[in-house]
């Protein structure tokens, strides 16, 4: 069988299947499983595939097909330039959550100290690393498995990144940072079954945001300016409909200069605040 005739059933099988984008992920599969990219794939049409490589091609296939996130199936995902690995301990990076990051970007200089909570994958910790390699950088996150990850992918992306186990600041008592940010669970728990099928493979605890899905924020926007210096920072990936609740409770614990900044979508997806008046 040819590339091009695999990547032909492949695609059927996945749309039958019910999988977005089938035929693009049909060529991902394939292009990592011959260690080469999409567009050489292609070229290469004609190519014949050896029985081992077949095999290798329909096991993938069919974990895709059970809609197993096509990021756990090929063990990495991009995200601001690092390449990251990803597994069921820990949510897989979004290309929203590269908003946040941005905007912690714009006011992260050298000599400052972040704290990253709720990690997982660890991928914007490594990533403020990377970007501002003079910035003090830790993170936290409840889950050991996740912790592991995070860790493994601060070695491969070469991120010095002190990390800490426990639930959000508590393994952080009497540490204060210029900038804090988070990605936490802000799904609300009922809407947690209704999810896209790939989602419900990813770990609950880094989805379940509680009945309305806001509890993190409650804690974080209580216990932050405890753990924030004067003029710091604090940004949160929020969902698409939680910035006026999350700004009320921001403002509520005395943040200012509280803004909502939107997503590629247009969605708003970050709460910024401030802990302090610049005057
Ligand atoms: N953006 C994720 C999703 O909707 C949720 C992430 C989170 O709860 N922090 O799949």
């Amino acid at each position: 069988m040819t590339v091009r005739e695999a990547l032909r059933n492949a695609a059927d099988r996945l749309a039958q299947a019910g999988v977005p984008d089938a035929r693009l992920d049909a060529e991902y599969l394939l292009a990592e499983l011959l260690h080469t990219d999409r567009l050489h794939l292609i070229a290469d049409g004609g190519a014949p595939l050896s029985d081992a490589q077949l095999n290798a091609y329909e096991q993938w296939l069919a974990r895709r097909e059970r809609r197993e996130p096509l990021q756990y199936v090929l063990g990495t995902q991009p995200f601001m330039g690092c390449m990251l690995a990803v597994s069921p301990a820990a949510l897989i990076p979004r290309a929203d959550t590269e908003c946040l990051c941005e905007a912690a970007l714009a006011v992260l200089k050298p000599g400052m100290r972040v704290l990253d909570l709720c990690t997982g994958t660890g991928a914007l910790a490594i990533a403020l690393k990377k970007h501002c390699p003079g910035a003090d950088v830790c993170a936290s996150d409840l889950s050991v498995d996740a912790l592991a990850l995070a860790r493994e992918n601060a070695v491969r992306n070469g991120a010095d990144v002190r990390f800490f186990s426990g639930d959000l600041f508590t393994p952080l008592r009497g540490e204060r940072f210029d900038l804090i940010v988070s990605n936490p669970p802000y799904i609300p728990r009922g809407e947690l079954p209704d999810l896209q099928a790939e989602v419900r493979f990813e770990p609950d605890m880094a989805l379940d945001g509680g009945e309305d899905g806001l509890d993190f924020y409650r804690r974080i926007a209580a216990e932050a300016s405890e753990h924030l210096n004067r003029n710091g920072w604090l940004m949160l990936e929020i969902g698409s409909t939680q910035g006026q609740d999350v700004s009320r409770l921001l403002q509520e614990h005395g943040f200012s200069e509280i803004k909502i900044l939107p997503d590629l979508a247009g969605l708003d997806r970050v709460v910024c605040a401030y802990n302090g008046s610049r005057k």
